[in-house]
């Protein structure tokens, strides 16, 4: 298995390790930890500090400026190691094309999902969660892409097969594409297909001309 090269931030793991995401950001955090073990090596070594600091901070001092302390404690922890050190799984572990915790939510079988067409070559199944933020798994032929478009809050792009290449880079299986309302992209699918999970919090926009006269139609 190869290691991703596309990784979701410190910001993204920190909150999902202190259990700030909403569900669709933690499954598609969870799903890229199921696929890279330098975040899993991060994500345990946050849970670990996290747990630490909460032994040390006694019942009585927790109040309104139980952040400012928490903050100042962080301070004195030194930095955590990064993930740039080798990690070796002891032996290689075959991981299924759609991973926990995914499975979990959609099973794994994707022929016997309801998948829905947006453009030619291009379809999606909802995946049902308790929050606003939208989580797809999306199949694109290859070739195939959205307009360009940009978003009005985070789009999390994940992907499980194949893969697909955008301005910012090549995203292939394991890698996580975080995309903001400062980001204008057009992802299009590598020659393969692509397979992917989607998380978008908040609107897309399409931009360009075609993009604007198709806004009012398209919602992805
Ligand atoms: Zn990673």
């Amino acid at each position: 298995m190869t290691v991703p090269s596309h990784h979701p931030g410190d910001t993204l793991l920190i909150d999902y390790a202190g259990g700030a995401l909403g569900e669709a950001a933690s499954l598609i955090v969870a799903t890229h930890l199921a696929l890279c073990p330098c975040c899993r090596l991060n994500v345990a070594e946050m849970e670990a500090v996290g747990g630490a600091l909460l032994d040390e901070i006694e019942p009585d001092e927790i109040d309104p400026s139980c952040l400012d302390a928490v903050l100042a404690r962080l301070d004195e922890h030194p930095p955590m190691p990064r993930a740039a050190r080798p990690v070796r799984p002891a032996k290689p572990v075959e991981t299924p094309l759609l991973p926990e915790p995914l499975r979990r939510y959609i099973g794994d079988d994707l022929n016997a999902l309801r998948w829905k067409t947006l453009m030619p070559g291009m379809a999606c199944v909802d995946i049902p969660t308790g929050d606003s933020a939208r989580a797809r798994l999306m199949r694109l032929r290859g070739g195939v892409g959205p307009p360009h478009h940009t978003h009005d809050g985070l789009e999390l792009t994940l992907v499980l097969d194949g893969g697909f290449t955008d301005e910012l880079g090549q995203f292939a299986r394991g890698d996580l594409a975080v995309g903001d309302d400062s980001v204008r992209h057009r992802p299009v699918a590598d020659p393969e297909g692509c397979l992917c999970l989607a998380v978008v919090d908040g609107r897309l926009n399409l931009t360009g001309a075609l993009g604007r006269f198709l806004n009012p139609f398209i919602r992805f």
